[in-house]
C-alpha cells in the first residue's frame, strides 16, 4: 500500500515547495522506490487552464492533455513517473465532485459538510493520484499542499491530510513543513520566529511535522537549528537547511547530505539501499563545466515572460548543460520592438518566439521573426511563434498582403492561421468562429503523434515520427499551404491523424536553422537527457556565437517590413 509524504508551506509563498517536493521525489527514487507526486491547489477554478499567466505562471500540459499547475513540470523533470490529470486537483474539482454526488442522492439524505464529505473526497482524490498506471500504484506518494499554512482556503486540505495519519495508522504518513528563515541585514541575524509561528499554526490544526525544511539565503548554523528544534518540537537532525544554490538540480544532493531520505524512511518504516545520486552528480559536474556562452532573445509580452515560461527556460538550460554551454535568456518585450525596432536583437545568437495568447505585442513578434529570417539568425517559434512565422512568411515572401491569424484579425483576406471551421473563409466572406462558451479544455491538448518528412531538419532531429504535447486552438490553414510551399516554406511535420501542420522550416542551404513547431517540446525536456529539438537549436546558436555558421546574413537588416493593419491593443 502507498505511503504518503505530505509537504506543507509556511510563512510566505514562492519558497519553492514544488521544487522541494520534486527533489524529495528524486531522492527517494534514488533509493529504489516507485514514487509519484500530487499537487493539491486550494483555489476554486477547475484547473489553471483559464487563469491569466500573469497570475498563475505557466500552465503545464500532461501527456493526457490536462492543463495543470507548473509544479507538475518540476515533478516530471525530477522523477521517472509521468504526470497525468490525476496528479493535480483543485478545490473547484473537489466541490464539483461532491455537489454532483449530492444531486444524484448519493449521500442518502445526509447534511453534506466540509467534514467529513469534502475531506473524504480530498482523500479519495489523493488515493486516486497515488496510481502510476491503471494497475500499479506508487510505493511513496509525495503530496504537496498548495498555499501557505494559515490561509482559509487550504484548511480542508490540511484537515484531510491530518485525518490520513489516523486512517492509515503508524508508519504510513510523514509530514514535512517548508518555511522561510529570513536574514535580517539590520540585525545581522537569521530569524527563526516566523518558522516557530508557522509550525504553531500547523500544530493547532493537529499536524506535528516530522521534518522542517528551512529555506534561507545561506546555510543555517547549528544554533538556529537547535532553537527551531526546541520551539517547534522537532528533533534537531530533522531541521534541515535548504539554502540558495546555483542550480535547482543540486537540491536532491543537499537534502541527501542532511540525511533527509533516512529520516523519511525511518518515519515510514522503510529499509532500503543507500541513495544513488550519480545521475544528478554527473549532471551537476557538466553544469559546473560550461565554458561557452550562448545568448538567446526570448521575444514576448513582457509581464508574462518570466513565470510563464518555466519549462521553456528549463529546456534551454538542459540543452546548454549537455553542450557544455551556459545559456542566458534575455526577455525582450515585443511591444518595445514595435516602438523602437529590432536593433536590440543584433546582440543575440538565436531568437525564440514562445507560445502565447492575445494580440498585444503580436506585430513586434512578427518583426523579430523577419529579422531572424533575413539575417539568418537561428530561430525557433513555438506554437504561437510558429503561427506568426507562417504569417510573416505569407506577408513578406508569399505575397499575401495583410495575412494574419484570425485570432488577431478575424477579417483578414489570407487567414493562414485559423480555426479549422474558418479555413475556407478566404477573401472577405464572413463567418464567425464557433468557440464553445465553456472556456476550459477547448483546445487541441496533450500528446499527439507527428509524422516527419524525410530530408528535413526535423527528420535529422526526430527521425520518422515523434510524440509531442499540444495546447492551442488555431491551426495552419491547409487550403493555403500550396501557395506558401510554392514560395519556399517547407512543411516538414503533420499530425498522423488529421494532417494538421506541426513543423515548418526553411531549406537548409538558405537559412542555418529556422524552425517553427505547433507543439510544445519544452514540456518533454528532461535535465538528464535534454531534448533533441533544443539540443539542435542550441548547437545552431553556438555555431553562430563561435562564428562557425556556414550561412550568414551579409549585413544585419533592420528595415521596416510590411505590417498588419490591425491596431495592437491591451489585452
Ligand atoms: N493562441 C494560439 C492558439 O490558440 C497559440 C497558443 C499557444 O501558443 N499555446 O492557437
Amino acid at each position: 500500500m502507498t505511503k504518503f509524504v505530505f509537504i506543507t508551506g509556511g510563512v510566505v509563498s514562492s519558497l519553492g515547495k514544488g521544487i522541494a517536493a520534486a527533489s524529495l521525489g528524486a531522492l527517494l527514487e534514488s533509493r529504489g522506490l516507485k514514487v509519484t507526486v500530487i499537487k493539491m491547489d486550494p483555489y476554486l477554478n477547475m484547473d489553471p487552464g483559464t487563469m491569466s499567466p500573469f497570475q498563475h505562471g505557466e500552465v503545464f500540459v500532461t501527456e493526457d492533455g490536462a492543463e495543470t499547475d507548473l509544479d507538475l513540470g518540476h515533478y516530471e523533470r525530477f522523477i521517472a513517473t509521468r504526470m497525468s490529470r490525476i496528479n493535480n486537483f483543485t478545490t473547484g474539482q473537489i466541490y464539483d465532485s461532491v455537489i454532483r454526488k449530492e444531486r444524484k442522492g448519493q449521500y442518502l439524505g445526509k447534511t453534506v459538510q466540509v467534514v467529513p464529505h469534502i475531506t473524504n473526497e480530498i482523500q479519495d482524490f489523493i488515493f486516486r493520484g497515488a496510481k502510476i498506471s491503471h494497475d500499479d500504484e506508487a510505493e511513496v506518494a509525495i503530496v504537496e499542499v498548495g498555499g501557505t499554512v494559515g490561509d482559509i482556503e487550504s484548511l480542508p486540505f490540511l484537515e484531510a491530510i491530518r485525518q490520513m495519519a489516523l486512517r492509515l495508522g503508524d508508519s504510513m504518513t510523514c509530514y514535512v513543513h517548508l518555511t522561510l528563515v529570513p536574514f535580517l541585514a539590520s540585525a545581522g541575524e537569521l530569524k527563526t520566529k516566523p518558522t516557530q509561528h508557522s509550525v504553531q499554526r500547523l500544530r493547532e490544526i493537529g499536524i506535528l511535522p516530522n521534518l522542517i525544511l528551512c529555506r534561507a539565503d545561506r546555510f543555517i548554523p547549528d544554533d538556529e537549528r537547535k532553537k527551531i528544534s526546541l520551539f517547534c518540537n522537532v528533533r534537531e537532525e530533522a531541521v534541515i537547511s535548504v539554502y540558495d544554490v546555483d542550480s535547482i538540480y543540486r537540491i536532491p544532493r543537499i537534502l541527501c547530505e542532511q540525511r533527509v531520505d533516512d529520516l523519511i524512511c525511518r518515519s515510514l518504516n522503510l529499509s532500503l539501499p543507500e541513495a544513488d545520486l550519480s545521475i544528478w552528480d554527473d549532471l551537476l559536474a557538466k553544469f559546473s563545466n560550461t565554458s561557452r556562452i550562448v545568448k538567446i532573445a526570448m521575444v514576448g509580452k513582457y509581464v508574462e515572460l518570466r513565470e510563464s515560461y518555466k519549462s521553456l527556460n528549463e529546456a534551454l538550460t538542459h540543452a546548454g548543460i549537455h553542450r557544455q554551454a551556459k545559456v542566458t535568456v534575455d526577455y525582450i518585450d515585443s511591444e518595445m520592438i514595435q516602438s523602437v525596432g529590432t536593433s536590440k536583437l543584433t546582440e543575440f545568437d538565436a531568437i525564440l518566439v514562445p507560445g502565447g495568447f492575445g494580440e498585444r505585442g503580436i506585430e513586434g513578434k512578427i518583426e523579430a521573426i523577419s529579422f531572424a529570417r533575413l539575417n539568418k539568425i537561428p530561430f525557433l517559434g513555438i506554437c504561437l511563434g510558429m503561427q506568426l512565422a507562417v504569417v510573416e512568411f505569407a506577408r513578406n515572401v508569399a505575397k499575401m498582403p495583410l495575412a494574419n491569424s484570425t485570432e488577431f484579425d478575424a477579417k483578414t483576406g489570407f487567414p493562414v492561421i485559423a480555426l479549422i471551421n474558418e479555413w475556407t473563409r478566404i477573401d472577405g466572406e464572413k463567418e464567425r468562429r464557433h468557440l464553445s462558451s465553456d472556456k476550459g479544455g477547448t483546445m487541441r491538448l496533450g500528446n499527439q503523434k507527428i509524422k516527419i518528412k524525410p530530408d528535413s531538419l526535423a527528420f535529422k532531429i526526430y527521425g520518422e515520427t515523434t510524440l509531442e504535447r499540444h495546447r492551442h486552438r488555431y491551426e495552419c490553414n491547409n487550403i493555403l499551404l500550396p501557395k506558401l510551399e510554392a514560395a519556399g516554406l517547407i512543411f516538414s511535420g503533420f499530425t498522423e491523424k488529421d494532417s494538421l501542420v506541426e513543423v515548418i522550416e526553411f531549406c537548409q542551404n538558405q537559412h542555418p536553422w529556422f524552425m517553427g513547431v505547433q507543439f510544445h517540446p519544452e514540456f518533454k525536456s528532461n535535465p538528464r537527457a535534454s531534448h533533441p529539438l533544443f539540443l539542435s537549436f542550441i548547437e545552431a546558436a553556438l555555431r553562430r556565437a563561435e562564428g562557425l555558421s556556414n550561412i550568414s546574413g551579409s549585413q544585419l537588416k533592420t528595415k521596416k517590413l510590411f505590417k498588419g493593419t490591425h491596431e495592437t491593443s491591451r489585452l
